[in-house]
């Protein structure tokens, strides 16, 4: 077996039990092979491994490896942060974007959308430890941005996700994880019309298993499947 097949074990395994402890059923979560800086051939051991979701950061390099990987029924998803002029290189090939947070990105999400004639489905980031290294709106912000995005007729706001500090005992993420929960059962609460919220992107390498017992719905894992990144950018 190889490094990559043995680490996708322990990692099923890790989000199986994390589940089971937490009640919940193994098909509300989804794992998201998170391959930023590995080649193509690395990410076919993962699809070799039954892996079909993965994420990227970088637009060029999702469009890139999406063409590269294109007979393969692969889903990907944008997962850093993104530039309103590399919108338009998305609606066919990401799932979801998961990193808005600003009305001039979902404005020019809604234009591509609206050219595209498509509905593009997007999570809101949030900087839940309000650390300024950060992208996302603070806390405080999510309500008017959802309300004002709510507006827009070609997104649809699935739901929200955030990147937590860096901890090395991952307990000390887990009440972020659960202001991120309150946060999106809050905003469903209100019954804005065209809110209706459930996906929760949330949990790394470090922090999976604290987030799936939190609720998180999509956990994105690239160092505990693919070992570390090279360093190159
Ligand atoms: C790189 C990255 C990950 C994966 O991080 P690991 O610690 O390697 O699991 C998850 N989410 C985002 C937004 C990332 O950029």
């Amino acid at each position: 077996m190889t490094e990559i097949q043995k680490n996708i074990k322990i990692v099923e395994k890790r989000i199986t039990e994390a589940c089971e402890r937490a009640g919940r059923s193994r098909d509300e979560v989804k794992l998201i092979a998170v391959s930023k800086t590995m080649l193509v051939e690395t990410i076919l051991e993962a699809v070799k491994e039954n892996i079909f979701v993965f994420g990227e950061n970088k637009v060029q390099e999702l469009v890139k490896k999406s063409e590269d990987l294109k007979d393969y029924d692969i889903e990907w998803h944008m997962i850093g942060h993104l530039q309103a002029n590399k919108v338009k290189y998305l609606p066919n090939i990401a799932t979801l974007i998961h990193s808005v947070d600003n009305l001039r990105l979902a404005g020019e999400i809604q234009k591509i959308g609206e050219k595209s004639n498509k509905i593009l489905d997007i999570l809101v980031q949030v900087n839940i430890a309000k650390e300024n290294t950060k992208f996302g709106l603070l806390t405080e912000k999510v309500e008017d941005f959802v309300r004002e995005v709510a507006g827009y007729q070609n997104i649809r706001v699935k739901g929200l996700m955030t990147v937590p500090p860096f901890v090395r005992n991952s307990e000390e993420n887990r009440h972020y994880f659960k202001k991120m929960k309150k946060i999106m059962v809050d905003l469903n609460d209100k019954n804005i019309d065209n809110i209706s919220m459930s996906v929760l992107s949330m949990g790394m390498t470090g922090d999976y298993e604290v987030a799936i017992e939190e609720g998180a719905t999509l956990v994105r894992v690239g160092t505990g499947i693919f070992g570390e990144r090279p360093y190159l950018k």
